[in-house]
């Protein structure tokens, strides 16, 4: 179900008031319950997951949806035990595997709940002396009575880059091929920031370490949530500065500087990864960084 003129408000108290059925982001493990449409996939909207034979261990209020004109739709993520059956009709599937069939909007509201039941189970006790913690009213953090440690959702930011280098024979993507990706596929260079670090120094860093050249010019193109488990990626564009591509081979299979009529395989669309090697791709980079 496709919302398209509705935006998301995030809250952490559930209304007082009964407000209608609610989508439940329902998971078990970091699989998500849905009912399989046709083509598509929906997220139950139910008053309860009851209704539809779920007991969850766990659930968190996220927040609601609203158009400005029709009655606001809450949104929770619940937890269902491991051993639990899942309810006829209905499937649990990997977030990466119902992108496309779920939609933007849904796997957008999927990752925030994905990351806050996760954060919920595992911050049960306090980190430092054991205590159970409880939730703090009114924020998305939990505390712990006897010591008073304050534990908020954990976010990873990472940095992922497309380095732009003019050549005689035109412009070059750097892309790289990691270990882990499947075969035949590229990417852009990423990388997790480090404690004490800023953006672009993270983003001089990897670069760096990983194929081995340096960047000038460092921009920042835009951001996206990504929940396997807790990243935030902070996309930028730069300028190639010098140096010659030597890889940090326990990391990097392979790395080239593409052109964009030449692009190996790619990363799938729902990345800003991808959305970095379209702008390469669709635009003048010397005008454009
Ligand atoms: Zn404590």
């Amino acid at each position: 179900m496709a919302l398209p003129n509705w935006r998301f408000v995030s809250r952490t108290r559930p209304p007082e008031d009964e407000r209608g059925p609610a989508f439940w982001f329902i998971f078990q493990g970091d699989k998500l319950l849905v009912r399989p449409a046709g083509e598509a996939a929906e997220v139950p909207q139910v008053t309860h997951p009851s209704q539809i034979g779920i007991v969850p261990i766990r659930q968190s209020y996220l927040g609601y949806l609203e158009d400005g004109r029709s009655p606001q739709i809450d949104c929770y993520g619940a937890e269902v035990a491991a051993g639990a059956s899942v309810p006829e009709g209905m499937v649990a599937d990997g977030l990466r595997q119902l992108y496309p069939i779920i939609g933007e909007q849904m796997f957008g509201l999927a990752g925030r709940a994905v990351q806050v039941v996760a954060w919920d189970r595992t911050h049960q006790y306090c980190g430092q002396c054991g205590t159970p913690a409880e939730d703090m009213p009114g924020e998305r953090a939990k505390r712990c009575p006897a010591c008073g440690l304050v534990s908020y959702p954990r976010l990873s930011p990472a940095i992922i880059i497309a380095v732009v280098r003019h050549t005689d024979d035109g412009r070059r993507l750097l892309m790289a091929r990691n270990h882990r990706f499947p075969p035949g596929r590229f990417s852009v260079i990423a990388g997790y920031v480090e404690p004490g670090e800023t953006l672009e120094e993270c983003a001089e860093r990897e670069v760096g370490e990983e194929v081995g050249i340096r960047i000038k010019n460092p921009r920042y193109f835009g951001s996206q949530p990504w929940p396997f488990p807790n990243s935030l990626m902070v996309g930028f564009t730069a300028e190639y500065d010098g140096g010659e591509i030597r890889l940090e081979e326990s990391e990097i299979a392979e790395a080239g500087w593409f052109a964009a009529d030449a692009l190996p395989g790619l990363p799938p669309k729902m990345s800003i990864a991808r959305r970095l090697i379209d702008w390469f791709a669709a635009g003048d980079p010397v005008e454009r960084i």
